[in-house]
Formats: C-alpha cells, structure tokens, sequence
C-alpha cells in the first residue's frame, strides 16, 4: 500500500480582486495550516493583467504547496463592446473561460480531490459533475446577501414587479429583513442581463457539496441561525454552511510606494488617521471628490485618500483595472489641495496596502465602499468605518455595519443617492475620529475584533468548521 497522499484542491476565483484575494487567502490556509496540495486557476483574458493582482499571486511570498496556474486567456472585446462595467461582463468573461478550458485544465492536474469555487463559476457544477468532482462554494459576500441568494428564487416566484417597489423590506425568513433601498444592484430590474446572470449563479448554488461563508459567528449570529436552523432553508435542500471568517489578506509584497505609505504612518499618533479608500473599483463623480477633498481639509483630521481619475458615468471606474490608471492626482483634486494638506494628509495614486494601513496603529477611522474584504478587514483589525457604499451589495453591508454591528457612521447623506457635501463630510469625520460616536464604535470594533480573533485561533469555531471540511477531504 502507497503513502496516502494530501487531498489536491483547485481553488477558482471569478475576475476581480475582491474574489481573488480571499480566495488566495483560503488557499494559503489550506498548504500553510493543513499541508493540502493546493492549485490556484486564474481565468485569464486578452487584457493586462492589473499590476496589484501580479503583485499578489506572483509574489515570492506564496508557499510552496500553491500553484498559480493560469486559464488560456479567452477574448471577449467583441462581445463585451458596449456593455457597461458591472456583474454581466465579468460573467460572459467567465462563461467562455470555463466552458472551454476547465475540463480540460483539471484533467491535466493530478487527482483533484474538490473544487472551490466563487459565486460567479457555477459552470464548474455541471463540468466537475461529469469528472465526479465535488464542488465546494466560497461565499465571498456577507452571510446576509448569501441568505438573501438562497432566498431569491423563491422571492422570485412569488413577487410580480420589482423588488424594489414592495412596500416593506424583504423578509427572508428567519433574518434580518433587507430594506428595499439596500437591494443590490444585481436585483433592481429583473428584465435586465444583471438580474439574468446573478439569478442564474444563485440558483445553482444548492448543488455545493458545501458553502464556506466568510464570516464569524459575533458578526452575524442572526443570519448563520437561520441558515443552521432551516437546513431546508425555504424548501431547497441547502448545502452546510461553514463559517470559517474572517479569512482576509493577511502579508502583502510591498511596492515602493506602499512602503513610503507606511514609513508615513510611522510618524502619526495612534488611531489619528483617517484611511479614505473605495475598494479596488470605486471610482467618484468630480463633484463629489471636491466635496470629499474639502470635507476632509475642512475636519482638520490626518487621513489618506487613495485617489483615482474622478469619473462621471460609472462608481465601478477602475474594476477590471483594481486600482486603474495612475493619473495625477495634482490634475483632478481640488486646486491647491495636496499643498495646503500636506503634513496632515497623504494622497496615494490608485491603490495602498490596505490591510497594512488597516493593521498599523495610526489608523484610526476607515471611510470604506463597504465592500465585504474591506469590511472584514476593518473588523479584524478593530478599526471604526465610515460608510460609502457605491454599488453591488454594499449598501446592504453599510446598514448592517452602523445598524446591526455598530461599527460604523453613516452620513445623513446617502453617496448612492446624491453628492454628500463637504459641510456633512467634514462632521461625519470629526464624529468618528475624535466625537463620542467614534467611542462608542470604535469600542465595539474592538469587541468584534476580538471575537474574530477567538474565532480564528486554535479551537476556535471558524478555524474548527474549516478542520471539519479538510478531515473529510482527508478520509475521501
Ligand atoms: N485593496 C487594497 N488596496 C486598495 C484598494 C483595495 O489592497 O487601494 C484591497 C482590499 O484590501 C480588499 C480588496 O482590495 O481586500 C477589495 O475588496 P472589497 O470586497 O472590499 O471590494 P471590491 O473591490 O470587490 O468592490
């Protein structure tokens, strides 16, 4: 009888950072905490490659163990000419990415024992299915929005018109209801493509022989009873959930320019800066990156503001690009801005180290888009945020973190609804950094990030529930 050999788990994001890097991050743990074998499939396109995503997988920091293999790139300009930025493209992409190059890609790997896959690749079901490999699920939204997912084709069934027009929130059962307004994107129009493709991932999502759900217990206690408690969750057989959050980007390869960030922070008083940063899409009108930029001189508060080239058409400017183009920031912030702030603030082009800021002392407040990675990485480091959601699901997150955690503010201004002015950034900043409401959340996020911290330590329920799902692959 041979040596058993390890399980060999494929782990496949959809495009974009925020699937990537928790993705990556799950593949670490499992060669790192648990000596699995595992490949990382990237799902390549005719496009560059965004410089933060190279700096990630081909760092020389990843553990032997992990293999970054890339998908043949597939070109989709033609079809994607026109179509705006948002869930669609990033389907179509991974659509003609699978159906062409997964069966063959993983007939090549030797012995895979299971695929993890995100949201978006749900073609793996069927592809895998034929290879009789099981196919785990890791959800990289909040356990909310996953309920919300489990809940949608029957809320689907028994809705006529719009979502957004019923008149109380959705009530999926056994959770938090969702108010109307918080609705992600995906589910404001039913006709449109968005609406298509997302319906259609969700609803293959009970066939996961399991879904890890990138949350804790402390976070959300509501929603995972729910899911634990209805394992027939709204009369579809639901997969285990298995809560093994906060998994989040923990080492970064430090660019030049993310060190300078930190030899920058080095010099601040603890919990004094503000970090201002809209995940690796967000972009903002020109009006409201004045306003922002004024806000912030106004609050007289330390702060760093990841700029991007304001644009007017879409808050999802700089998806495909994580982080985008690096303008001048001299060219497209408020005249004089940089100079009179500086000392006070540091302005850094497209993208920053974020965990690092996040986990350096100085930090003190986070304005985030509320993006789930950035909200779990704001917790685990016990940093109070202010919310700013743009698009997708993050106004659902932004209430639930001033709501139901507490900790956040949010502005009496919505961002997605209208430009929030510079009077009601200035007060929203001073209340986090240095008002009682900052105490009040800051201590909170201090509580949570403990919590987190219990959660993940040896013994603790998230890293107990990821144990439990390797033991199996083990005996398999
Ligand atoms: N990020 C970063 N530097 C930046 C902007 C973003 O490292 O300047 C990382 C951030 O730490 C997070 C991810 O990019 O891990 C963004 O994911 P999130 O879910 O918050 O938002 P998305 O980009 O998917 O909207």
């Amino acid at each position: 009888v041979g040596q058993p050999t390890e399980p060999h788990i494929a782990i496949l994001p959809s495009p974009g950072m925020g699937h990537i890097i928790p993705l990556f991050q799950l593949a670490k743990r499992l060669v790192t905490h648990h000596r699995l074998r595992v490949t990382f499939l990237v799902i390549t396109t005719a496009d560059p490659v965004p410089a933060a995503q190279n700096n990630l997988l081909r760092s020389d920091a990843v553990p032997s163990g992990l293999r970054v293999v890339d998908l043949p790139p597939v070109d989709v300009s033609e079809l994607l000419a026109g179509v705006p930025p948002g869930l669609t493209p990033l389907c179509v992409m991974v659509e003609h990415s699978l159906r062409r190059h997964l069966r063959p890609v993983l007939l090549g790997l030797d012995g895979v024992t299971a695929v993890v896959i995100d949201l978006f690749c749900t073609q793996a079901f069927e592809i895998c299915g034929e290879l009789s490999i099981p196919v785990y699920s890791f959800f990289t939204g909040s356990t909310a929005l996953l309920a919300f997912s489990l809940y949608l084709p029957t809320l689907d069934r028994e809705t006529e018109g719009e979502f957004v027009d019923l008149p109380e929130p959705v009530q999926v059962p056994g959770c938090r209801p969702v108010r109307t307004e918080d609705l992600l994107d995906q589910v404001r129009v039913r006709k449109s493509d968005e609406y298509k493709w997302f319906f259609l991932h969700v609803s293959r999502l009970y066939k996961a022989a399991g879904i890890f759900a990138n949350t804790w217990k402390d976070l959300e206690p509501v929603t995972l009873l729910a899911l634990k408690e209805n394992p027939f969750f709204l009369n579809i057989p639901t997969p285990p959930v298995h809560p093994i959050g906060p998994v989040v980007k923990e080492e970064e390869p430090y660019t030049e320019s993310d060190k300078e960030v930190l030899t920058w922070l080095d010099k601040q008083k603890p919990d004094s800066v503000l970090f201002v940063a809209l995940g690796s899409g967000g972009t903002l009108s020109s009006k409201q990156l004045t306003e922002l930029a004024f806000g912030l001189e106004l609050s007289q508060q330390c702060f760093i503001l990841v700029a991007r080239t304001p644009n007017d058409a879409t808050a999802m400017g700089t998806f495909y690009s994580a982080g985008g183009i690096e303008d001048d920031p001299i060219a497209y912030l408020p005249e004089g801005f940089v100079k009179r702030t500086e000392g006070v603030g540091l302005v850094v082009k497209s993208w920053a180290p974020q965990v690092a800021v996040l986990r350096h002392a100085s930090t003190g407040g986070f304005l985030s888009h509320c993006g789930w990675n950035s909200t779990l990485e704001s917790v685990l480091h016990g940093v109070p945020m202010i919310t700013w959601p743009l698009y997708a699901e993050q106004r659902m997150n932004a209430t639930q973190l001033a709501v139901e955690a507490g900790v956040a503010a949010k502005p009496t201004v919505e961002p997605w609804r209208e430009v929030v002015g510079r009077e009601e950034i200035e007060r929203v900043v001073r209340a986090v950094m240095e008002g009682e409401e900052g105490k009040v959340i800051r201590r909170r996020a201090k509580e949570l990030r403990d919590s987190a911290r219990v959660a993940l330590d040896s013994g603790g329920s998230s890293c107990d529930s990821l144990a439990r799902v390797v033991k199996a692959w083990k005996l398999n």
